[in-house]
């Protein structure tokens, strides 16, 4: 099957044409700056075609078009015509509580992903309306929703509710979601197949550091808690996000700076995390080179990212009763072995030592804990767009040959 998968931001559509049977990337591409007049889509065939494309593009719907058209274009497209795709995956940001896992999309589902905005007011709108474009450029192919959080869904209410009034969680839906499933999922599913043991069988903490970053405990396969909350906020310190801070900090703030709610919720988001710890860069490439030159700050805020990653692997540990094995992903958890060091400093007690010389090779799947160790250490490069086309196939499988 031919599945298109999409991930949709407010002004920009990431996007892959997947071979589910092979398992192979046909096309994929970005294009950017959406609704601006300096729109541009950069395009990548299996040909081994990479185009760009620069003209105006207004709304999710016409930068839709514009892919759809590369895909099947005379010269660098990969297929003949639309109709090869068999069908459309969309990532969710916020499926809340009522999605558990991926569902075919009708208008209800429609409805339902409308009334998670408030949760997730900067991606939903932005996944609905490149659902929207899309369905309404090919109305007959199924479309299917995978969301973020559905993998958390397991975590029980003792490790998602909040030490606040439990009618706030039955009135607004105050609780702990958890972010990046559909990667953690990815990469606890592969870990087991790489060390030849069943998921039922492993406790593993999942660790998934890019500028966006969440740890997952997930026991038998299944995600009993990660630290991400109710929004992508909570946490580790990442790139530009505070996660986890006394929550009196926020009136303190905005009594002290002369700053509103919304303001402060701006500065956790986008000021804070290593950048504003270094002064410097939300940019762990950048944070090592400075580090290496002696910058202070930016040694500082790598030691705090780190710290706090490993004190999470110690308390999932504890929550799993015991550790089988620690994934580091995405672009951090992939690419760097200064940090992914840092992280593994203190965890040789609990039987998980880190190699020094194979934690310095760079290259697909691999383990970097010293030969022996109970607890495995492994590196495993993260495929979301995988996923979403796997569980679009699944999901279509009963509609589409029935
Ligand atoms: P997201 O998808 O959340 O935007 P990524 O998973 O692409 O993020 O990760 C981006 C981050 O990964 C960058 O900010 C950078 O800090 C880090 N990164 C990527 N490559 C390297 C590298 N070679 N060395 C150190 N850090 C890296």
């Amino acid at each position: 099957m031919k599945i298109f998968v999409l991930n949709c931001g407010s002004s920009s559509i990431k996007y892959q044409l997947i071979d589910s049977e092979a398992k192979k990337v046909i096309a994929k591409g970005l294009l950017e700056r959406i609704g601006t007049a300096g729109s541009f889509l950069k395009h990548y065939s299996v040909y081994d075609y990479a185009i760009e494309i620069k003209r105006p593009v207004a709304n999710h719907t016409e930068g839709i078009q514009m892919v759809l058209d590369a895909l099947v274009h005379k010269d660098y497209g990969v297929i003949k015509d639309l109709s090869e795709i068999t069908a459309f995956g969309h990532r969710v940001v916020h499926g809340g509580e009522k999605f558990h896992e991926s569902v075919l999309i009708n208008e209800q589902v429609i409805e339902d992903i409308k009334k998670c905005i408030p949760m997730a007011p900067l991606h939903n709108p932005a996944n609905l309306a490149g659902i929207k474009a899309c369905m309404t450029l090919m109305p007959n192919a199924p479309h299917v929703a995978v969301f973020d959080t559905a993998f958390h869904q397991t975590i029980p209410a003792k490790a998602y509710l909040y030490g606040l009034p439990y009618e706030l969680y039955i009135k607004y839906g105050l609780r702990k979601y958890g972010f990046h499933g559909i990667s953690h999922q990815y990469v606890s599913g592969t870990a087991a197949k790489y060390l030849g043991k069943e998921l039922a069988e492993l406790r593993l903490v999942t660790c998934h550091l890019g500028n966006g970053a969440s740890v997952a405990a997930v026991k038998h396969g299944k995600s009993i808690d990660t630290s991400m909350g109710f929004t992508p906020l909570e946490g580790l310190v990442m790139g530009t996000r505070c996660g986890e801070v006394d929550p009196a900090i926020i009136p303190f703030l905005m009594d002290k700076e002369d700053m509103t709610g919304k303001q402060v919720y701006q500065y956790l988001n986008n000021k804070s995390g290593v950048l504003g710890i270094s002064g410097l860069s939300s940019d762990f490439r950048d944070l090592e080179k400075a580090s290496g030159n002696g910058d202070e700050r930016a040694s500082l805020a790598m030691d705090i990212f780190a710290y706090r990653v490993s004190k999470y692997i110690g308390a999932y540990a504890v929550a799993m009763g015991g550790l089988d094995a620690v994934i580091f992903t995405a672009g951090l958890g992939e690419n760097s072995p200064v940090i992914r060091e840092k992280i593994c400093e203190n965890l040789g007690f609990m039987g998980a030592s880190l190699d020094k010389e194979k934690n310095a090779v760079r290259d697909g799947i691999r383990e970097i804990s010293k030969d022996g160790c109970p607890v495995k250490l492994l590196v495993i490069p993260t495929n979301e767009e995988l996923v979403i086309a796997e569980e679009t196939e699944r999901i279509c499988q009963n509609i589409v040959f029935l």
